[in-house]
């Protein structure tokens, strides 16, 4: 088969490589409805992030399994799954505990901006459909494989309550999925930061009620004008870079929760300033397992749309445009159409 292959910096090439297989029998082999491209890939895109050689690229999926390896007993072929993009066996005590992105069998997804692909730990990591979703439903339930995932665990750590105010740092994918879910777990006053245009409307689509443009000191400013001084309780930080982590515990109220779920690049934290913050912290990559079959139920019963989030939509041979657009800051995010 064809697939997706990172070379270098801005090198992605669509190739041929080899259709991949059943190598131990936890896994199945499933065929792809459609993927996309994370703002995660960009990293080894931009060659801030090292690679070894040729990466298969893709961690966001959904599709149709196809076969399965023979200890494999929750999924068969023929049924529509979604998994996380972290695998995990669902049953060590970090899954019991809901932390399935610390699993002790950990492992990431790659590999599935592609037609088909393996996903290891098959039982722990995918959930089923009792039906195969109406072909309208494709790019939300893709959605909710990471970006939805993401960000709901950005509004969960982040302790977003029943009429909450939230601050959403960043306005990428996941920081507008952050302001989706705060919006669903019944916060009443969410405030986006964001300097862009469409951005900023699709954050009040999603149900932000205020937006912040401005940054930094000023942007903090701005938000204890909107909080009466105080600063919200909840605050989702989107980014990983240093100034939008300080802009997070900025915007945070003391005894407050920062969800952080930008992976951080060049952050580091003082402790003594933590200190006398008293401000909680919880971030690391979503455990999005814990709510697959959540997320799922709220996108087949039309409670929500997660799939907005894909402004670009191209066929997957065109994957290298679809990287591109988004380096550019073009497009929000890429969803590559496979069939
Ligand atoms: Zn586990």
């Amino acid at each position: 088969m064809y697939a997706t292959v990172l070379h270098g910096p801005g090198d992605v090439r669509y190739e041929q490589v080899e259709d991949p297989k059943i190598l131990k029998p936890t896994d199945a082999i499933i065929q792809l409805s459609a993927t996309c491209i994370c703002g995660s890939d960009l990293w080894p895109y931009r060659g801030l992030s090292g690679t070894d050689g040729p990466a298969h690229m893709g961690h966001e999926y959904c599709g149709t399994v196809v076969e399965v390896g023979s200890e494999v007993r929750n999924i068969r072929p023929g049924q529509f799954v979604v998994g996380s993009f972290v695998l995990s066996d669902n049953t060590c005590p970090h899954c019991d505990f809901g932390f399935q992105s610390s699993c002790v069998q950990r492992e990431f997804m790659s590999g599935v901006q592609a037609p088909y692909a393996r996903v290891p730990l098959a039982d722990g990591t995918l959930v089923a459909t009792l039906e195969m979703p109406d072909a309208n439903m494709i790019p939300h339930m893709l959605a909710v494989s990471d970006v939805l995932g993401t960000g709901w665990y950005g509004a969960v750590a982040a302790n977003v309550r029943e009429g909450g105010t939230v601050v959403v740092v960043g306005d990428g994918a996941v920081g507008l999925m952050g302001v989706m879910a705060a919006s669903q777990l019944g916060a009443v006053r969410i405030i986006a930061m964001s300097r862009h245009e469409s951005r900023q409307k699709l954050a009040r689509e999603f149900g932000a009620t205020d937006i912040v443009a401005e940054r930094g000191e000023e942007g903090i400013a701005r938000i204890m004008e909107l909080t009466n001084g105080v600063g919200a309780e909840s605050v989702v930080e989107a980014v990983g870079m240093e100034e939008s982590m300080k802009q997070a515990i900025g915007a945070c109220r003391p005894g407050g929760s920062i969800g952080y779920v930008g992976v951080p690049h060049g952050v580091s934290f003082d402790g003594q300033e933590m200190f006398f913050a008293q401000k909680r912290m919880l971030g690391g990559p979503a455990p999005v397992r814990r709510f697959l079959p959540d997320l799922m139920d709220r996108v087949l019963a039309g409670r929500i749309e997660p799939g907005k989030v894909f402004d670009l939509v191209l066929p997957i041979d065109q994957v290298a445009e679809g990287y591109k657009a988004m380096d550019e800051r073009r497009a929000i995010k890429t969803m590559l159409k496979v069939a």
